[in-house]
């Protein structure tokens, strides 16, 4: 019955949450910088008759709509920043702003969970309860993060909210598909610097210097035996050093050189004994050869860490809205950091894929996100509006027995 009502109201809404999609991915910002974003997002809501608090965060806006009864508070999270990229999609409502891009789906986010609130607040006399709308500030911007800042702002208090639920445009799943997995859904993400130092020399006397060049490929080499020694095959890890910079002359015995890298790990327990390994086979393997190092080791998002109770509802949610043959159990989880992780730390959460490979395209031929190419599939976003408003009731339901 509600389903219906949804489905009916998702139609009438479309062409305006479809508008404010490829209003907001004409118009993209940058991590913490949203102010146009977020200034169109608080207007919509308003106009809704939501209350809007804004500059929570930062450049965040929240949204709360209360049902026409008491019950629990649901918080729904949508991330509103685009990255500095080039665009070249090609698609009529390419961005307007040169060098900025939404490539990894975050309009879409936003344009999405304005839709749900369209259909939630014009649903609100069936509502037992309240919703919260989340637009996060700043997802791209590792390790500080804009879903820290909202939390540390209050915003899971005042009416506290009991579970938070967010999704991502998904370019592996094709439209028609939500992915879903209890327990760990993405990788802690932290950042790895190292600089190490050596001595200068003429580079035919080397035996005079020390040389940074040859250290700093030991290291690399050590960095990547810990991983295949150390990690257990049934776990995983990644530890890329994505930069490496040093010397000055083809013909001069390097003195320094810095590495930037990142690490990803799934369990806490892999992540804090990477973290001590490295520095310890780093020093090890510098000092043996004579240098000195530096090393420092920022933590950046934690893991998503998907609720098993709430999970299990959402499944019954996503097989009601797709189909079991929509129903994709997520087996290994996605190495890419996500910050939603700090909510949920906080309070039960669940984090979904909405897949937007349009169907019959391979998925080597659809560009994945933080590609200059990357546009998900305009039909996957009435899934993910559906989804939204379903999840939501169903889980206000479910909090209630
Ligand atoms: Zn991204
Ligand atoms: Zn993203």
């Amino acid at each position: 019955m509600l389903n219906d009502k949804i489905k009916k109201l998702e139609e009438k809404y479309r062409k305006t949450y479809l508008g404010y999609w490829k209003d907001f991915h004409q118009h993209p910002e940058l991590s913490f910088n949203e102010i146009r974003t977020s200034s169109k997002v608080a207007e919509i809501l308003g106009s809704m008759g939501i209350s809007v608090k804004r500059e929570v965060g930062y450049t965040g806006v929240t949204g709360l709509l209360e049902g026409a009864e008491k019950g629990p508070v649901i918080g729904l999270r949508a991330d509103m920043d685009a990255l500095k990229i080039n665009e070249r999609t090609g698609c009529d409502f390419v961005s307007e702003n040169r060098g900025i891009m939404h490539a990894c789906g975050h309009d879409a986010h936003t344009a999405m969970l304005l839709g749900a609130a369209h259909i939630l607040s014009e649903m609100r006399e069936r509502i037992a309860g309240s919703v919260k709308f989340i637009f996060q500030p700043a997802e791209e911007n590792s390790p500080s993060g804009g879903a820290a800042g909202m939390i540390r702002e209050g915003v899971l208090e005042n009416p506290e909210v009991s579970a938070v639920l967010g999704l991502h445009v998904w370019p592996t799943l094709e439209t028609g598909q939500l992915g879903i997995k209890q327990g760990v859904m993405s990788a802690a993400s932290d950042r790895l610097k190292i600089t190490i130092k050596g001595k200068s020399c003429h580079a035919a006397y080397p035996e005079e210097g020390i040389d940074a060049v040859v250290i700093a490929s030991e290291v690399i080499s050590a960095l990547q035996t810990l991983i295949s020694r150390n990690v257990s095959p049934l776990d995983s890890a990644v530890i890329t050093i994505g930069k490496l910079s040093g010397g000055t002359r083809y013909n001069i015995v390097a003195d320094r050189v810095d590495l930037d890298g990142t690490v990803r790990t799934f369990l806490p327990e892999t992540r804090d004994m990477l973290s001590r390994k490295i520095e310890k086979i780093t020093k090890a393997t510098v000092e043996s050869m004579g240098g000195t190092c530096e090393i420092e080791y920022q933590r950046g998002y934690p893991p998503i860490m998907n609720d098993p109770g709430v999970t299990s509802i959402l499944r019954k949610t996503i097989t009601d809205l797709v189909g079991s043959e929509g129903l994709y159990e997520v087996e290994t989880p996605d190495p890419g950091g996500e910050d939603f992780a700090y909510f949920s730390e906080k309070v039960p959460s669940v984090f979904v894929w909405l897949g937007c490979k349009p169907k019959g395209v391979a998925v080597e031929n659809f560009p994945k996100v933080h590609n200059n190419r990357f546009l998900p599939d305009e039909k996957a976003l009435n899934i993910g509006v559906k989804y939204f408003c379903s999840s939501t009731l169903d889980l206000m339901n479910d909090l209630q027995k």
